[in-house]
């Protein structure tokens, strides 16, 4: 059996498995997307799905990495998107969960998951997953070891959700979500909670769960950075207006708390 490194997932002209915008952004913030692409590398054909399948919910966060990129050029902050789907590797799922390699997703069979080798696993593992969290490390260690001059760190995490789960509607235009350390993320909500049209959820939809996430525990929790996840609801990211102005309130908000962040220890 070759070793999964052998076992070459991207052709020499696909993208790599992560980008970087803006690596040497002078921000306090660091910017990670986790579910920003759809695509599947040439390799795996679709993973058997439609274009119409990979394009829904199930393949990626839509409009989230549209925000990403926007808020990155708005504070200088520098943003990692992941370049494959969610549905090839699971970037924001730890290496226990069912969830990392889906054989199914929100009811739909994702035929090029099913019955895969251990080596298989491995190789997206180590292709895709691993070099996506190794660039968000890269540029930890750089913040940490740069004394004095990225104060407090800060990881914010970009989603988005569907408006509704399981014939359940969720009110909310935007959720915040932390858990051990909720600061950041209580002055985001504060902040995005004083525009009027905005119903902000916390820990709404989602929390964080060591079962289900990885990011946050293990990069924001995991070296000490105040770290918040946001998810906004699809239906208000559906134009390149609508994702500006998600990009404008958050800018909006980063700004009106960042001298109090500034101020935690
Ligand atoms: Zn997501």
């Amino acid at each position: 059996v070759p070793p999964a490194k052998d076992m070459p997932l991207l052709a020499a002209h696909e993208p790599p498995a992560f980008e970087i915008v803006n690596a040497t952004g002078v921000s306090n913030l660091l910017l990670v997307c986790d579910h920003a692409s759809n695509r599947v590398p040439n390799s795996l054909e679709f993973l058997g799905l439609t274009t119409a399948q990979l394009d829904d919910h199930i393949g990626w966060d839509p409009g989230a990495a549209g925000v990403a990129r926007l808020l990155a050029e708005n504070l200088h902050a520098p943003l990692v998107l992941s370049n494959y789907s969610r549905l090839v590797v699971d970037c924001n799922r730890p290496l226990s969960s069912v969830e990392l390699i889906p054989e199914q997703s929100a009811g739909v069979l994702i035929p090029g998951n099913r019955l895969l080798s251990p080596m298989q696993k491995q190789a997206r593992i180590e292709q895709l997953f691993w070099p996506y969290h190794q660039a968000i490390d890269d540029l930890i260690d750089t913040r940490l070891s740069a004394a004095g001059r990225f104060h407090p760190r800060v990881l914010l995490s970009i989603h988005s959700f569907t408006p509704s789960l399981r014939g359940e509607l969720r009110p909310w235009n935007i959720g915040v979500a932390a858990r051990q350390d909720q600061r950041f993320a209580q002055m985001l909500f504060n902040a995005l909670s004083k525009v009027a049209e905005i119903n902000v959820g916390f820990n709404q939809p989602y929390s964080i769960d060591d079962n289900f996430d990885y990011t946050l525990p293990v990069q924001g929790e995991g070296r000490g950075l105040l770290s918040a996840m946001i998810e906004i609801r699809q239906d208000g990211l559906k134009t390149s207006e609508q994702i500006a102005s998600w990009a404008a309130h958050l800018t909006q908000a980063y700004l009106h708390i960042e001298s109090q962040l500034m101020r935690l220890t």
